[in-house]
């Protein structure tokens, strides 16, 4: 099919009307618009509406962006040399305001126009008590920027761009000149007619053009939904692609045997009986291991659901069918707890356990890659150093990733090359239970198991909120649990920023709690990161035996810590803490047969946001409502951080708002793919096209085999 608008959206940016190369190169570098398409693709964050004016009178600090239409005065420079300033007075028939820029205070004191009316647009300022808007931006009523429509786009900016005149004002010219050469050329649609008419969505040229600049409020709702549709319709797409290649292309090794040491540690060494939804779990896991394809699933459960024991249990099968397993955590502390933790577990089992992590250098690191490449390791515990080149297996027939987010997809990938000619098994367990829509997003090439029930006996949780002056009733409920055999933990903070300030922080409060808590009634375990590995396992250890009350620690808790007497969490200066941090350090306690306490100290005044995060763990202890709220706190801004997977997957959809949208796009997505899983069908003609010319994905990620 002929597609003339493919080549046009591929020219490169420099040859737009009104761009040339310096601009093109900070396009380039700001912004990553290389092409016309990406600069079609960098979509407005809001609009205005160019009819409306606000009164100056009316204007007060609540307020984000104002639009105001005045005449302009006073043109002042204040300060001299770097420090200067030009400010400017801008009046309607209801008062007056004051406009005022820092950077190119020459060029303004030469073009800035007095006694002619302005219209100024910008982002309210109080100072000293005053409102006043910085750098705003200026035009003449009767400037016409680009489009006689009255919805004008307002789009993300920064210092560099805003010097070189790509600030919005300018990129919206750029944009309007783009638009007007495919007005000419028009868009070829690349959706079948049965989808449009089935979803009443907005064609894909008018779209891309209103999504910019649409003539009011109803066709912008229209364009950005047709948009998002785009982006997440064709990313499922592409998922049960990819899904459906690795199906048909990529074998799985066959472990169809359940042999001596998965049955030995089944029957001897699990000291409790596996809930119903572990047994549940290892049940999908057999069924793909035994499939001849190979396993990539995600395992799903909250903190303290008993992901571990199920890991385990796969490595057994993998052992028993005569393979090596390896286990990935993101954190060297993580992995080190999963070291000793499964050495433990598999003590009465002829099992060779080792650990890889960029700290394992020298002659024990070479006597480690040498074992492990004989075949004389059966697993393999590690943080990435695991995924590095010289690791090379003698034949690894399962990965899992421990992974609290931090792995992607490309990661993910690496693991693929351990084995050849066939791939490892993959099994990816999140620590922190993640949103539904990040899961279909982020996760959206796994099949997903959950583990929804927590194992027996665990009470639920209080949690409330102290500050300093309820110090003494702290240490007063303290004292009551210790005296009735119970144990606590405190924890601070330790950012790696500020590790110094951090541990005197620490230290203060171990010399505080030594006065309140004094030898020989009470004794207290300190662990914190400047100690020696032996140093903490020796107050770790004291604590595990019950000869310390009171545990004061630094995060390094966070992870692995089994103290089913603790029934009680202190947290101090929480205001510090991530949402899903939190919900894993109050994991540690409710493990045994007492009430469990999480008591979140902070300063009695703290940001809104710490406000907010503090009073969901007082709440909630439901993972996922917590997994909620923390990304809808942190913004949808933080999510391509989160995933660091290269996908950088959608300008325009907001994982958490448009969720409505990720699952309708995803069920259409999969139906369609039922029926016509090659998109052959005539009718599905043109997604086939417009996936295979637009969705590069990962590099190398269906090339693996
Ligand atoms: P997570 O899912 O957070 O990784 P873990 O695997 O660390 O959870 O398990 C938390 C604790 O629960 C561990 O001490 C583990 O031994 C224990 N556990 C796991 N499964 C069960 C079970 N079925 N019954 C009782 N305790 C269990
Ligand atoms: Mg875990």
């Amino acid at each position: 099919m002929p597609n003339t608008s493919k080549s046009i959206l591929e020219t490169s940016i420099e040859y737009l009307k009104g761009v040339g190369p310096v601009k093109a190169d900070l396009l380039k570098k700001e912004l990553g618009i290389f092409t016309f398409k990406d600069l079609l693709q960098s979509y407005p964050f809001r609009h205005i509406d160019k009819t409306k004016f606000h009164k100056i009178n009316e204007i007060n600090t609540a307020d984000d962006f104002v639009q105001i239409k005045g005449v302009l005065s006073r043109i002042q420079i204040h300060g001299a040399q770097r420090k200067r300033r030009l400010t400017a007075q801008l009046r309607d028939d209801t008062g007056a305001v004051e406009l005022v820029w820092f950077k190119g205070v020459n060029w303004l004191e030469n073009n800035l126009e007095s006694g002619v009316e302005h219209i100024a647009y910008g982002k309210i300022n109080v100072y000293n008590g005053r409102i006043n808007i910085p750098h705003p931006e200026l035009s003449k009523p009767n400037e016409n920027q680009g489009n006689s429509a009255h919805l004008a786009p307002v789009y993300h900016s920064s210092e560099k761009l805003n010097n070189k005149g790509l600030d919005s004002k300018g990129r919206r010219k750029i944009i309007f000149n783009l638009l007007q050469i495919l007005q000419g050329e028009r868009l070829a649609e690349h959706l079948p007619a049965y989808i449009m008419q089935k979803l009443k969505l907005m064609d894909r040229h008018q779209a891309a053009i209103n999504v910019h600049f649409p003539k009011n409020e109803e066709d912008l709702k229209q364009a950005v939904r047709r948009t998002k549709f785009d982006e997440v319709f064709y990313f499922q797409l592409r998922m049960c692609q990819l899904k459906a290649h690795r199906a048909e292309h990529i074998k799985g090794l066959v472990f169809d045997k359940v042999g001596d040491n998965f049955l030995r540690f089944y029957d001897e060494c699990i000291p409790f009986e596996l809930t119903g939804a572990q047994k549940k779990v290892i049940k999908e896991i057999r069924i793909d291991l035994g499939s001849g394809k190979q396993m990539n699933r995600l395992l799903q459960g909250d903190v303290g659901s008993g992901k571990t024991m199920v890991g385990l249990l796969t490595m057994l099968l993998a052992i028993d069918n005569g393979f090596q397993a390896c286990m990935i955590a993101p954190t060297e502390i993580l992995a080190q707890q999963h070291y000793a933790s499964l050495s433990e577990d598999l003590e009465k089992l002829d099992i060779e356990v080792g650990y890889l992590s960029g700290s394992v250098k020298g002659k024990k690191r070479k006597a480690l890659l040498e074992k492990l490449a004989a075949g004389e390791l059966d697993i393999l515990i590690g943080t990435h150093a695991v995924l590095m080149d010289p690791v090379i297996f003698k034949n690894l027939g399962l990965a899992i990733t421990d992974e609290q987010h931090r792995f992607g997809v490309a990661q993910r990938s690496q693991l693929w090359k351990k084995n050849r000619p066939i791939p490892p098994h993959i099994l990816v367990m999140t620590a922190t239970p993640i949103p539904r829509t990040l899961a279909m997003t982020a996760y959206g090439d796994l099949d997903v198991s959950q583990i929804d029930e927590l194992p027996p006996g665990r009470k639920p949780i209080t949690t409330l909120h102290k500050t300093e002056e309820n110090r003494l009733y702290v240490f007063g409920f303290m004292r009551k649990l210790i005296a009735a055999g119970q144990q606590v933990y405190i924890v601070y903070p330790l950012i790696e920023e500020s590790a110094t300030l951090d541990l005197n922080n620490l230290m203060q409060g171990y010399e505080s709690l030594e006065r309140d808590f004094p030898k020989p009634e009470y004794q207290i375990s300190i662990v914190h990161g400047r100690m020696k590995t032996e140093d903490k396992d020796y107050e770790m250890q004291r604590f595990v035996r019950n000869e310390t009350q009171i545990m004061i620690a630094t995060t390094v808790i966070e992870v692995g810590v089994n103290v089913p007497n603790a029934s009680l969490m202190i947290i101090e200066n929480t205001e510090r803490f991530g949402l899903s941090q939190l919900h894993q350090l109050r994991g540690r306690v409710g493990r045994g047969s007492d009430k469990a306490y999480c008591i979140l100290m902070s300063k009695k005044s703290i940001s809104k946001d710490s406000f907010k995060r503090i009073q969901t763990m007082v709440r909630t202890t439901d993972g996922f409502e917590i997994a909620e709220a923390d990304l809808k706190l942190r913004g949808p801004g933080s999510i391509d951080g989160t995933m660091q997977s290269g996908m950088g997957m959608f300008k325009l959809t907001d994982i958490i708002r448009d969720g409505e949208m990720i699952r309708v796009c995803k069920e259409m997505a999969i139906r369609i793919f039922e029926k016509d899983p090659k998109l052959n069908l005539p009718l599905n003609e043109k997604m086939r096209l417009h996936l295979e010319q637009n969705f590069h994905l990962v590099k190398g990620w269906s090339r693996i085999s």
